[in-house]
């Protein structure tokens, strides 16, 4: 039976919605909201469908830590023997803190410091995804200056059409992100030459919230046709990155299954020795993360009427950033009829939404639940209007552990002063 929920660990029980065996209102009382729920169950199920779909094939899965950066989550992945994908040397002390391993970590980014390098090559990941020229130069002079030979992999750019949102399309010739696909072979050549640099692998990230595999799989092929000549020229590649990109349900999307998606791309691959990686982020923890609001006030008008939420764009900002669309829910049958209703926050923006139009049935103090909220939800979280951000929750079973306690206002501004005169 398919799930009424877009989360696989989210049902209705006899008190209202549960995450696994723990029910939300609880969640709300000892936690107090607005509070970011992840299920544990639904983390490892999405993790597993990679390597399930993988088996057979030499394969890393790198968990994206810009996507939910929580360190309770990242250990969930960690355990699971995962590797991850980071873009910063902030997102690395994340993963050696929950426990992930250093070469199991691939660091994507176009504007890595040079103090950034300098900790990754100690630290011993496994490869820098080198965005350009200048950025092959500075890797090859750190790693000198440390006495280490830094692995890497020129993330390229196929100029592939995802066919995704602009904002997270990053394949294209005009964004910022990687090698363009024609420069690739002269940039392979002068980074094999460089004495402190090992060239290990080729990289891409084509676009995000994808549900076609197909741009992915013709990346594939231009990646290896690239491969096939540097091989000649005696440049051998132990890995192919092709990045993250798979798609969540968060409406009515048709979204393929992980070992749907993988197919033409491991078709491309038949036959070949390389490792592959990926380095997925929305499909790992999306939809195995909600957030939990309560309904402050409610204003109904001859227009329309508004929600008012304990939760706003600070806490969650796709709506509001990408148009981002999140299934609404309400927590328990209120019995109050269903109207049609904008749902804000109490953030001073008229951009400040977390869903708009949908019929709910809810009263004042009403709990409610957005749903597919596990990824790049909190970890795009800011302090906007000085509102302390959230706390996270894991549940795991039957426990609900605090894995992120909610901010004080103090802590908000500790780190300012007052001037002295
Ligand atoms: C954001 C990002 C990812 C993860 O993308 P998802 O769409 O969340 O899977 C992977 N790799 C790179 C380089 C990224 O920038």
């Amino acid at each position: 039976m398919q799930n009424e929920f877009v989360c696989p660990t989210l049902c209705r029980g006899g008190r209202g919605l549960m995450v696994e065996q723990v029910a939300l209102e609880d969640v709300a009382a000892r936690f107090g909201t607005p509070v970011y729920v992840y299920s544990r169950a639904a983390l490892t199920a999405a993790f597993e469908a990679y390597r399930h779909a993988l088996a057979g094939h030499r394969a890393l899965v790198c968990c994206a830590v810009k996507a939910n950066s929580n360190l309770g989550v990242l250990s969930v992945f960690a355990r699971l023997g995962a590797g991850f994908d980071i873009v910063s040397v902030g997102e690395l002390a994340r993963v050696l803190a929950a426990g992930g391993r250093a070469d199991h970590v691939v660091f994507s980014g176009v504007g890595k410091s040079r103090e950034e390098m300098r900790q990754a090559l100690r630290a011993g990941i496994r490869c820098f995804n080198v965005e350009s020229a200048s950025e092959l130069a500075r890797l090859n002079e750190v790693a000198g200056e440390e006495g280490r030979k830094a692995p890497v992999a020129l993330r390229v750019n196929p100029n592939v059409d995802p066919k995704t949102h602009p904002y997270i399309s990053t394949g294209l010739k005009n964004n910022k992100f990687g090698v363009a696909f024609g420069d690739a072979p002269a940039l392979y050549r002068l980074a094999a030459q460089q004495p402190n640099l090992r060239v290990c692998g080729m990289a891409c990230h084509i676009g995000s919230q994808m549900l076609d595999a197909a741009p992915v799989a013709e990346s594939a092929r231009m990646l290896l046709g690239l491969v096939d000549v540097l091989s000649k020229e005696g440049i051998r590649l132990e890995h192919i990155d092709l990045g993250g990109g798979l798609g969540i349900r968060y409406q009515d999307e048709h979204v393929p299954a992980v070992v749907q998606w993988l197919e033409p791309l491991l078709e491309v691959f038949k036959g070949r020795t390389e490792e592959l990686v990926f380095e997925p982020g929305r499909s790992l923890t999306g939809n195995a993360g909600l957030l939990l609001t309560r309904v402050e006030y409610l204003k109904l008008g001859e227009e329309k009427n508004f929600a008012v939420v304990d939760a706003a764009m600070n806490d969650l900002i796709r709506p509001s950033l990408y148009d981002g669309w999140h299934q609404t829910v309400e927590v328990a049958a209120s019995g109050e009829p269903s109207r049609a209703y904008d749902v804000v926050g109490p953030i001073c923006e008229s951009g400040d939404f977390l869903a708009r139009a949908r019929s709910l049935a809810v009263k004042e103090g009403d709990l409610l639940a957005v749903l597919s909220a596990g990824a790049y939800g909190m970890s795009m979280s800011s302090n906007y209007n000085s509102r302390p951000r959230v706390a996270e929750v894991l549940v795991d079973g039957k426990t609900a552990h605090l894995v992120r306690e909610r901010e004080t206002v103090e802590s908000l501004y500790a780190l300012e002063r007052v001037l002295p005169l």
